[in-house]
């Protein structure tokens, strides 16, 4: 069994398509045996990606609430110290950042060479909540996608690796997640009325999600579209995509700044 990770290009991304609850006939025990090696990796190809200095890496993750954008953070960064690795969260925009272009609040903060930035929640609002919401006119928000577009190709130009994660959950798993939250005293804060009335949007996020997935998924900064019902197989995807693609990049620590043959200490 297998389902595709990164959607086919040119074609309209049907989500129903797309099992949330899929783990590839791996085993939970197994999952847990691979994720510690990969969250050392990271940290490794971290330190390496720094001293080379050509590159940076964005991770943009996204899903609707309770997907587990803070637990997939927690999980997968647990070994990369924060000397290079930093993660910016983006929620309700304050009134000056409502006065800039959309994309301002996130272009600043994206990753300088040798870094990690991960994104919890993104660029990708503006063709989400505000779509859903109606926070802002139709015409807007469609020219949106082409505008998010040349930013990405834009900061891939620059050496930007950009990663992008859609975590995908059933309804069903929200409902649980949700309940637990009014539950459990310990997810209290986490609990707001207002997530509520988001759950009856769930359909229109779905669609909002759909075209995202669809209108901006360029080779050069592909989404992965995570099946996130099970954390300890999320978690995995999203680690493992990681190791595979900055690996890929053929990253080295450069020689010394000086000639070093016949130096010593004393
Ligand atoms: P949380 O991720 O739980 O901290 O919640 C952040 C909240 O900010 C969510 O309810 C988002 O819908 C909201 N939010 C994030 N970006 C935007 C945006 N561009 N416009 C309006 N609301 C946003
Ligand atoms: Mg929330």
């Amino acid at each position: 069994m297998s389902q595709p990770l990164i959607p086919p290009r040119g074609q309209h991304v049907d989500l129903r398509g797309y099992d949330p609850a899929f783990t590839g006939n791996l085993a939970k025990e197994q999952a847990r045996q691979l994720l510690p090696a990969l969250c050392e990796r990271l940290n490794e190809l971290q330190d390496t990606l720094y001293a080379d200095r050509r590159f940076a890496v964005l991770v943009v993750l996204q899903g609707i609430d309770t997907a587990g954008k803070d637990g997939t953070i927690k999980n997968v960064f647990r070994d990369v110290g924060p000397l290079g690795c930093s993660v910016a969260n983006f929620g309700v925009p304050t009134e000056e950042e409502l006065a800039h272009d959309f994309l301002w609040r996130y272009h600043r903060e994206t990753p300088a060479r040798g870094k990690f930035v991960v994104f919890n929640r993104s660029h990708y609002e503006a063709v989400l909540v505000e779509r859903v919401k109606s926070l802002v006119p139709e015409a807007t928000w469609q020219a949106r996608y082409d505008q998010i577009n040349a930013f990405e190709r834009l900061l891939v130009d620059e050496g930007v690796v950009v990663m992008k994660f859609f975590l995908h959950i059933s309804r069903e798993e929200q409902r649980e997640r949700l309940q637990e939250r009014i539950d459990n005293p310990k997810k209290h804060w986490k609990f707001r009325q207002g997530d509520l009335e988001e759950r009856r949007n769930w359909d229109r996020y779905q669609q909002a999600f759909a075209e995202m997935l669809s209108r901006c998924n360029p080779a050069h900064a592909p989404w992965h579209i995570v099946p996130a019902d099970h954390k300890w197989y999320r978690d995995l995807v999203v680690a493992r995509a990681l190791v595979d693609r900055i690996e890929a990049l053929g990253l080295r620590y450069p020689g010394p700044f000086e000639h070093l043959a016949g130096i010593r200490v004393v």
